[in-house]
């Protein structure tokens, strides 16, 4: 099956070089390095694949974000009703990927097994975890489970035609990356496993780490999936929106047509 994809922009967020890169320690390279939040979607005719879904506009007040539009709301503008969609790929269960799963009633959700077991578990609590969750969120993730609506994957599954996630961890316990078949080849979203297209280029890990050896796997990951003509999205890079064209007329500034 050949899907086209789709990025919409929700929020963003000021902030500097020296914050973003792990272990950064070169006090001349301090430029600003905004980032911006998106989530993602793959649509073939009539099925329709959410990924990531972003936080709410509560969210972001509370957590000092920049809050663009609701990215649910903005589903409607691609003639998506997400009150129907039947597909959710969550890529891990940080605050800016899952806060709006509740928004979705009819979607069954696809997570790694490990990104579960770890929020559920006995480290969670710790603070530089803790702070990365919205607490709600993952206890939203439990009832859905507890519904029979959590795909639960273990490393590589294609988990539809033409759509297959494969487990990185790095940047937290399960982060999965998903490769989308279209017409034109794959689009390798890649989330946070590379939150901008220089973590990747210069193999330079994002501050925020789970496991620093299993952030560099994900960069060799991603670049084993890839061929000439793939795309890969990074998670968080301002420059997504200025690649790629708008999604459609009306919404300039707000999605993008990936593939
Ligand atoms: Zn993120």
């Amino acid at each position: 099956m050949k899907y086209q994809v789709y990025a919409i922009e929700y929020a963003t967020r000021q902030a500097r070089s020296s914050e973003n890169f792990f272990g950064h320690s070169d006090p001349h390279e301090d430029y600003p390095m905004p980032l911006s939040y998106y989530i993602w979607v793959a649509v073939s005719g009539s099925t329709t694949v959410v990924i990531d879904v972003g936080f709410t506009r509560e969210v972001a007040v509370k957590r000092h974000r920049d809050y663009l539009r609701c990215p649910v709301e903005t589903l409607h503008q691609l003639d998506i009703d997400p009150s129907t969609v039947p597909y959710v790929v969550i890529s891990h269960m940080h605050y800016d990927h899952v806060g709006n799963a509740h928004k979705f009633p009819s979607a069954e959700f696809f997570v790694q097994e490990s990104e579960m077991t770890f929020w559920t578990g006995k480290y969670a609590s710790k603070p530089h975890f803790r702070s990365l969750v919205e607490v709600e969120d993952v206890v939203h993730l439990v009832r859905e489970n507890f519904r029979g609506r959590v795909h639960f994957v273990n490393g590589v599954e294609e988990i539809l035609p033409g759509i297959t996630v494969y487990k990185s961890g790095g940047h937290s316990a399960g982060l999965q990356v998903v490769k989308v078949n279209t017409e034109n080849g794959n689009v390798i979203l890649a989330s946070d496993a590379t939150h901008f297209y220089k973590n990747l280029e210069e193999n330079r890990p994002f501050s925020v780490v789970h496991n620093l050896a299993d952030m560099y796997a994900a960069f060799d990951l991603i670049r084993s999936l890839a061929n000439e003509s793939s795309i890969i999205v990074p998670g968080h890079d301002p420059l997504v929106m200025e690649r790629f064209p708008a999604a459609k007329k009306g919404l300039e500034g707000v999605a993008v047509r990936i593939d």
